[in-house]
């Protein structure tokens, strides 16, 4: 695997200084797992590029791993992507071969080590779990131009797709020490696969690399997850401890939201009467297999597992705290078995094409397209009504009309802030209208909650039903895989 770094810093060639490698040779480290390389392909006064090329021999890990001699092993421990994808195993790379660098120390320039100077790091082979978009909001937010193309599965078979892998490249004016820690905590991040097992030290190294920018992170909450592998005890103790670095604390932030929400809304108890309306809905389509797309906390997934006419139910969320919330909301650890094989919880955007959402009867799409931009708003139907293709849908968004009535909302104020827009009657009418006759589906609309005679209903519905049940050109091709973006 190949990670670059040039800087137009004059002279260039200080980067020798700051890496503490001389551009005139090549060096080679030996590491656990195989050997790292530094190399500087261009480095004259103006320009200069360091380049670390690690090699993982997957054998040499097979061998030291614990296990009995003689025991079976999968193809894939020796034939994976670990030799070219950058990981873990970068990280790990840049702590031993730069760790001057990214602890900010330089013996002989220790004043440019301090300073920020444009630098740019390139990623030939950068796993995207999450899509090109969440490369994006990892990098952008601290303050790089964030390139990414993606890599086809094969060059040579156009046909064949898009591979999980993106080029990256990020430019930007930082200290050499701030992006090689935003490399080391983020690639793997992206990677989502560390190589080594996940303990207590992982939160204090977490919070050593991520100091100074992590607890401002927006993707925080993401971040974190990822890093940490998911467990949960590990998680919330580093929130915690990220929470009191920051200020305002986003989670209190997003707590005061929903709470907000809830109080507008509470006076109706509108939230119940929605998801009642959207479950008869569901019944009455006499669909077995249902989605939740964007589930949130689960509360739709505790009804729709309550009856019995559902026997494969699927909840998505872009959120992974949304996610972790809902299997509690679900009490999914102690559910029997049976009851288990009933229900899944995918972690998933909307705005990409994802072949695991083919195949289902009915998707609700509950109080979530308000969420999301409208100019994703083609990308959304095209996954759900082109290629996802469920029988019927049922939507579900707020009638900005109705805000009128709501003594506690402000004017002109969407009644949460994560809200992008609210439609009135008559736009969502022309937007659902609009899909259903592209996408070869009737739509009729049901109103929730107790109309106003002047503004309508609070909540407005589209149940929309499949009228040409050929699959659109989309459909067939499902066999490309996840994650595709539609808006690119
Ligand atoms: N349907 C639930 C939650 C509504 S809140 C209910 O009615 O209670 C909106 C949800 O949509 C959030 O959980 C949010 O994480 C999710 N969401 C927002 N953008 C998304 C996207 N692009 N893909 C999937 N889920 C998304």
């Amino acid at each position: 695997m190949l990670l670059t770094l040039t800087t137009t810093h004059s002279p260039a060639t200080d980067l020798g200084h700051l890496l503490r490698k001389n551009p005139a040779n090549a060096h080679t480290f030996e590491l656990s797992f195989g050997n790292a390389h530094v190399y500087y392909p261009e480095a004259s006064p103006e320009r200069c590029m360091a380049a670390l090329l690690v090699e993982v021999d997957p054998v040499r890990l097979v061998r030291k791993r614990a296990g009995a001699a003689g025991e079976a092993r999968r193809l894939e421990e020796y034939v994976n992507d670990r030799p070219y994808a950058a990981s873990s195993f970068l990280s790990v790379a840049i702590a031993q071969v730069f760790g001057s660098a990214l602890a900010g120390q330089s013996k002989e320039r220790p004043e440019l080590a301090a300073r920020p100077i444009p630098l740019a790091a390139t990623l030939p082979v950068l796993p995207c779990r999450g899509g090109e978009e969440f490369v994006a909001k990892l990098f952008a937010p601290l303050g790089y131009r964030v390139t990414s193309a993606r890599l086809p599965l094969d060059a040579r078979h156009a046909d064949w797709g898009e591979s999980p892998y993106c080029r990256v490249t990020l430019e930007g004016t930082v200290t050499l020490q701030r992006l090689l820690s935003h490399l080391y905590v983020l690639v793997p991040v992206l990677d989502n696969d560390k190589h080594y097992w996940v303990g207590d030290d992982e939160v204090k190294k977490l919070l050593r690399r991520g100091a100074g920018w992590l607890a401002e992170h927006p993707e925080r909450e993401a971040i974190t997850l990822r890093y940490l592998k998911y467990q949960r005890g590990l998680v919330s103790d580093a929130l915690a401890q990220l929470a009191d670095e920051s200020d305002p604390d986003p989670d209190a932030t997003a707590r005061a939201q929903a709470e907000e929400e809830a109080t507008v809304e509470r006076t109706l108890s509108l939230n119940e009467q929605r998801l009642g309306t959207v479950l008869a809905a569901l019944k009455a389509s006499a669909a077995r297999s249902v989605l939740d797309l964007g589930c949130g906390e689960g509360r739709l997934l505790r009804m729709l597992l309550k009856e019995r006419q559902f026997t494969r139910i699927t909840g998505v969320d872009v959120s992974q705290i949304a996610l972790e919330r809902a299997a509690r909301t679900l009490r999914y650890e102690r559910m029997p078995p049976l009851q288990k094989e009933r229900i899944r919880l995918l972690h998933g955007s909307l705005l990409y094409r994802d072949a695991r959402l083919a195949g289902y009867d009915a998707a609700a799409v509950v109080e979530v397209v308000e969420h999301l931009d409208s100019a994703r708003l083609a990308a959304f139907e095209r996954v759900l009504f082109e290629f996802a293709r469920p029988r019927s849908v049922v939507l579900t968004t707020p009638n900005r009309e109705f805000n009128a009535t709501w003594p506690s909302l402000p004017a002109g104020k969407f009644r949460h802030r994560d809200h992008r827009f609210e439609w009135t009657r008559s736009e969502f009418r022309e937007w659902a209208a609009g899909v259903a006759s592209r996408r070869g589906y009737a739509v009729r609309f049901l109103a929730v909650g107790l109309e106003d005679p002047e503004l309508g209903p609070p909540t407005q519905m589209g149940v929309f039903t499949n009228t040409a049940p050929a699959p659109g050109a989309g459909a067939q091709e499902e066999a490309r895989g996840i994650s595709e973006d539609l808006t690119a």
